[in-house]
């Protein structure tokens, strides 16, 4: 049977562009579907604009610091017009230069939604179908909202990007990464950040002494963390608004009292929302940020009715190899729910195509993948926590915490954690946690040490470079313990 291409991916982001791309590359006939804009999550509503934001909200504490260090520096105000402007037209340029790499590898785009028809079709929002001989569904996820009355008033991570003015106080409900980032940016910034967490830490599943040590940092710079606290109630808050008569909620730690519902500034949201908690008090916030979870697009998506295998949070259950229960269809990406890191979907279109296009069955390597958390500090981590290890094997834990000599000199209480989680037996390195600025970029290279199988006395071999932070991974002499 003649299909119109070798391979339709529906989905422009990290992990579709590149799978078409080096599709293409090898001769295939190739199309992609999008049906918002071209980059996908990471580069229009993720990893490249919250690093942009990040950027922006670090200058604050170096006015301070540049002060420190003798320079007569004033400290500006920040303008969040100016930013999300510059921010626009920049991710604009990114995803010209994303359309220009799929135009110039003779990939056909369809500015489309698209669909599974079936085992070799593919539908677009017009109702075109298109056919091919495989079919890659990389159309990653999107933020959800908890199921609780009135939580479209608030906002998520998508929304962030295009607020028409920062808030005055904020509160973001959640504990993983993109919560703890949103906070430590939007403190950064000037916004007074409250965030509830359910959980007894944030970050779960991270190395406990790495994630208490953010915590405390965020703490120590001003956000208000509540853990073991969860939204109960909601409402638009407005002057005749009706407080129930549970609580007196004027906790200023945990945005304004209610009795000044009526003064809010509005915000992103529409106005001000009224937020009642699970300790019972009550407050009023300019926006609540539900960094909640995010869910696999595959609503509607047609899969189920040609047989592909959906998961219990709608994820599209693949093999090794991203195969799905159809053999013509693959997925990849967030989509899977397997790892959802950017990195990881580009290697998994990658992988796609050298054993689809290259009849070089590859699967997909998930162990030791090294990530980081762009808090303030930074959290960079590779291979397991002290927690798992131990569960595993009698390990030795090297681990220092110390004032780093840029921010100490400045005044600052800021510490950073060096942590190696060694196997007692092999001397193996199982796990490296970092919280430092700029953990992400050395966890990168650590990464590559622990990815070899490198051991405790290949880290001691190595020569320190002074004066670091990162040179205390390789001077920890003696375990701290033993687990
Ligand atoms: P996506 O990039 O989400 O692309 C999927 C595309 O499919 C989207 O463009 C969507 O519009 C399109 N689509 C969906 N349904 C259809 C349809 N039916 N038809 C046509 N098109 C469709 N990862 C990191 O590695 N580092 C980070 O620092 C980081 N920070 C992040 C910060 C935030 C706020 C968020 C939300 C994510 C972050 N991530 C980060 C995760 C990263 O963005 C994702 O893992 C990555 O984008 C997944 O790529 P993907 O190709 O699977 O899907």
């Amino acid at each position: 049977m003649a299909f119109d291409y070798d391979l339709f991916v529906i989905g422009g982001g990290s992990g579709g562009v590149r799978a078409a791309r080096v599709a293409a590359a090898e001769g295939a006939k190739v199309a992609i579907a999008e049906s918002s804009r071209m980059g996908g999550t990471c580069v229009i509503r993720g990893c490249v604009p919250k690093k942009l934001m990040v950027f922006a909200s670090s200058y604050h504490e170096s006015f301070e610091d540049a002060r420190s260090y003798g320079w007569d520096v004033e400290d500006g105000a920040f303008d969040w017009n100016a930013f999300s402007g510059h921010l626009n037209i920049e991710l604009d340029r990114l995803e010209g230069v994303y359309r220009s790499l799929l135009d110039g590898s003779n990939v056909e785009i369809f500015d489309s939604r698209a669909r599974l028809a079936d085992a070799h079709t593919v539908e677009l929002a017009d109702g075109t179908q298109k056919t091919a001989k495989h079919i890659l569904v990389a159309t990653g996820g999107r933020p959800v909202r908890p199921d609780m009355p009135n939580a479209h008033l608030g906002i998520v991570s998508d929304d962030i990007f295009h607020l028409p003015e920062l808030p005055k106080r904020l509160l973001i409900i959640g504990g993983g990464y993109i919560a703890c980032e949103f906070a430590c940016i939007m403190n950064g910034l000037g916004v007074e950040v409250t965030q509830f967490y359910r959980g007894a830490q944030i970050l779960r599943g991270f190395d406990d002494e790495a994630r208490g040590l953010v915590a405390e940092m965020m703490r120590e710079k001003g956000i208000n963390l509540h853990l073991g606290t969860n939204i109960v109630d909601m409402a638009e808050a407005s002057a005749d608004h009706t407080i129930p008569n549970t609580s007196t909620g004027t906790d200023a730690a945990m945005g304004a009292p209610v009795a000044e519902h009526a003064a809010q500034a509005t915000s992103g949201s529409g106005g001000p929302v009224w937020v009642k908690a699970t300790n019972g008090t009550e407050a009023v916030y300019d926006a609540v940020l539900f960094a909640t979870g995010r869910n696999p697009n595959t609503a509607d998506m047609g899969l189920e009715e040609i047989g592909v295998e959906v998961g219990r949070r709608g994820e599209i259950v693949v093999d090794e190899y991203s195969q799905t229960a159809v053999p013509s269809i693959y997925a990849i990406g967030d989509v899977t729910n397997r790892v959802q890191l950017t990195p990881v979907a580009i290697r998994e279109g990658m992988a796609f195509v050298e054993t689809v296009f290259k009849g070089n069955p590859t699967p997909i390597d998930h162990d030791l993948i090294p990530s980081a958390i762009f808090t303030q500090p930074e959290l960079g981590t590779i291979g397991l926590t002290e927690e798992e290890a131990r569960e595993q094997e009698p390990v030795e834990i090297y681990c220092t915490s110390f004032r780093p000599m840029q921010s100490a000199f400045a005044g600052r209480t800021d510490r950073v954690l060096m942590k190696l989680v060694v196997a007692k037996e092999s001397r193996k390195v199982l796990g490296c946690h970092i919280v430092a600025p700029g953990a992400g970029e050395m966890i990168q290279l650590a990464g590559i040490a622990v990815k070899m199988g490198a051991t405790k006395e290949d880290f001691d071999r190595t020569v320190a470079v002074h004066p670091t932070m990162s040179e205390e991974l390789v001077t920890m002499k003696t375990p701290m313990r033993v687990a």
